[in-house]
């Protein structure tokens, strides 16, 4: 009698090895995701972005899988957040649902998945395991720990670059920067990422533009001489490492919070530097970094409020910088020629409360405050296509500089 049971739980864990239980996890600095259903024996998961309250749009997923077959083809099945962000308000599905997802092996190099299927409010992926553990996401994130990594290999590579901490978050967290070039120098260059933190690509453009002021490019070089220049990859670090979306967050989206009294310390901070560079007269870039709607498919900039009805001399600059955008950012994911305007932000109290506008009312002659929005639902949204963007964003602002008058009582060295 005994043999027969044997054989059965023989035949058991064989049948256990060869399909064994697929596993979610996001128990880990940005993981997002509610598992709605999964089923191992067909290969199947379904999930939603996980849900945080108060804490901005549900639309950023990313999670671990354990317990797939190397090679194994499965189907992922993501659907739109139900739940209300804010008050009775939902998010439209198009916002959690790029076109191809982020997948990855080892958490460190992402590539896309094949297009997925879009049905009303959901969109599904077959894809096939790059090992037994493997990442899947949104988009290829970019989290604290990615800041910390960039931000030490700049300062022990460039003399010039020093490292800050730019505030406390109200959780109690480092919001970290660094500072690049000649201390005092004529010109001053702020560019900050990731106020909403779903958008992960900004703080890949915000690598890639570090990446090239830093390197050994003789434009690079004598821009260092020449300009200080700052640089914030992460600013809402609370929400991005929750895994929570962060835009129209409870009690002040972050970009909405540039005024007398902001709510975020990293926003009052900020403000501090800019305020303090502007009066010296020294600030002549401002860029905040940005990804804007999923049916947009090329980079742009919003200009400021009123821009075709200004005077030609507050135009000027903001011309001179769009032409030589155009030539210089040409991708593959290319700069669209023109300015466009946020007029989905309706009251002038609000608009005013936008850190590209705040900056705009304080930057002096010939300074250029902007809001880059990169596209992320095409082929090239991926880290490298990202980084292509910063790198033609960073060598644009030389171009720029280059062609300034250095300001009264200043020498060029
Ligand atoms: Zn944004």
């Amino acid at each position: 009698m005994k043999l027969p049971l044997q054989a059965f739980v023989i035949g058991l864990f064989a049948a256990m090895a060869g399909a064994a239980d697929l596993s979610i996890s996001t128990d880990f600095p940005g993981g997002s995701a509610e598992v709605l259903r999964l089923d191992s024996a067909a290969g199947r998961i379904e999930i939603a972005p996980a849900h945080h309250k108060g804490r901005g749009w549900p639309c950023w997923w990313y999670f671990r899988v354990d317990g797939a077959q190397p090679g194994q083809r499965l189907t992922l099945q993501v659907s739109a957040s139900t739940k209300p962000f804010r008050a009775e308000q939902r998010l439209a599905a198009a916002w959690a649902l790029p076109e191809r997802a982020a997948i990855s092996g080892d958490d460190i190099v992402w590539s896309h998945t094949a297009p997925g299927v879009i049905t009303k409010d959901a969109r599904t992926y077959e894809i096939d395991a790059p090992a037994a553990r493997f990442w899947i996401a949104w988009g290829p994130p970019f989290l604290p720990s990615h800041a910390e990594e960039l931000l030490a290999a700049v300062a022990g590579k460039v003399p010039s670059a020093e490292r800050f901490v730019l505030a406390k978050t109200r959780e109690g967290r480092d919001v970290n920067g660094l500072r690049i070039g000649r201390a005092d120098a004529p010109h001053a260059v702020w560019v900050q990422a990731r106020q909403h933190a779903w958008e992960a690509g900004s703080s890949w453009v915000g690598r890639g533009f570090l990446e090239w002021i830093a390197s050994d490019d003789a434009a690079a070089v004598t821009l260092r001489e020449q300009t200080e220049m700052f640089f914030i990859p992460i600013m809402d670090v609370d929400n991005v490492s929750i895994g929570a979306g962060g835009k129209e967050a409870v009690p002040r989206d972050h970009n909405r919070d540039w005024a007398d009294v902001p709510v975020y310390p990293e926003v009052a901070a900020a403000q501090a530097r800019l305020r303090a560079l502007a009066e010296a007269g020294r600030l002549r870039v401002f860029f905040d970094l940005h990804n804007p709607g999923p049916g947009d498919k090329r980079p742009f900039f919003y200009g400021g409020f009123g821009y075709e009805t200004a005077p030609a001399s507050q135009r000027h600059p903001y011309e001179r910088f769009l032409a030589l955008a155009v030539e210089t950012m040409r991708g593959p994911l290319a700069i669209h020629p023109a300015y466009r305007f946020a007029t989905y932000v309706q009251t002038d109290e609000e608009r005013e409360r936008m850190s590209a506008n705040w900056v705009r009312r304080r930057i002096g002659e010939n300074g250029v405050a902007l809001t880059l929005e990169t596209a992320w639902n095409t082929p090239h949204s991926t880290t490298e296509g990202y980084r292509q963007v910063g790198r033609e964003l960073a060598q644009t602002i030389a171009r720029y500089l280059r062609e300034l008058p250095v300001p009264k009582g200043a020498t060029k060295p």
